[in-house]
């Protein structure tokens, strides 16, 4: 979308976290909502279906391509992209700005494309990449998992290097050796 948004008095509040598929983005934001409640943390719309254990307006926002595409035509959506070649993924952008008019730290986790995006429409928010140790421990932990196919996990290495290789794009890199540690490094980022 074209929309830009001024920066909100008093600093930066949005963050936008991104980094390679199997960095631990998932893990390092779970522990962050535990553990930092006055992080306010967005809700992503995605047309993927719910894996056992996901609540529907918990950890996603689960809707019907028609839903989604309701969302992209009312500008509903402060980014949005298809991830993995297979669904897409959203971040509503009502929820964004109230939060941040609501003075709270607000973050997205959200992928290379998406933080594109957000680097267009809202050049003052702070991006941080989350990088793996190494490229080796980043690909144990993919195969490690042991959610993906072979198939699968060959083609989200593929876009694993080139999103590693847009990490200079980013304001701050955050390695994810250990998540306690991260989420540290993040809050410290925050300011908090
Ligand atoms: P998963 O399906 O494993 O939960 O997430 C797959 C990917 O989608 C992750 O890389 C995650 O960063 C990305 N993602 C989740 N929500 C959003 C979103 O709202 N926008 C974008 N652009 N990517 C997202």
């Amino acid at each position: 979308s074209g929309t830009r948004h001024p920066s909100p008095p008093g600093g930066t509040h949005l963050t936008v976290l991104s980094g390679p598929t199997a960095v631990g983005k998932g893990t390092v934001v779970e522990r962050l909502r535990a553990d930092y409640p006055q992080i306010w943390v967005s809700i992503s719309a995605t047309t993927r279906p719910a894996r056992p254990g996901e609540v529907n307006g918990e950890h996603y926002l689960f809707l019907t391509e028609a839903e989604f595409d309701q969302l992209i035509e009312t500008d509903a959506l402060l980014e949005w992209a298809s991830v993995h070649g297979s669904a897409r993924y959203g971040t509503p952008r009502g929820p964004v700005l109230q939060a941040i008019s609501e003075g709270r730290e607000a973050l997205l986790e959200i992928d290379l494309q998406g933080a594109r995006q957000v680097r267009q429409s809202w050049p003052d928010a702070r991006f941080v990449f989350l990088a793996p140790p190494s490229w080796e421990e980043l690909v144990r932990r993919l195969v490690g998992r042991g959610t993906e196919s072979a198939e699968e996990r060959a083609r989200r290495l593929e876009t694993a290097r080139e999103e590693m290789a847009a990490a200079s794009e980013f304001d701050h890199v955050i390695v994810n050796g250990e998540v306690g540690q991260a989420v540290e490094d993040l809050v410290g980022l925050l300011g908090l």
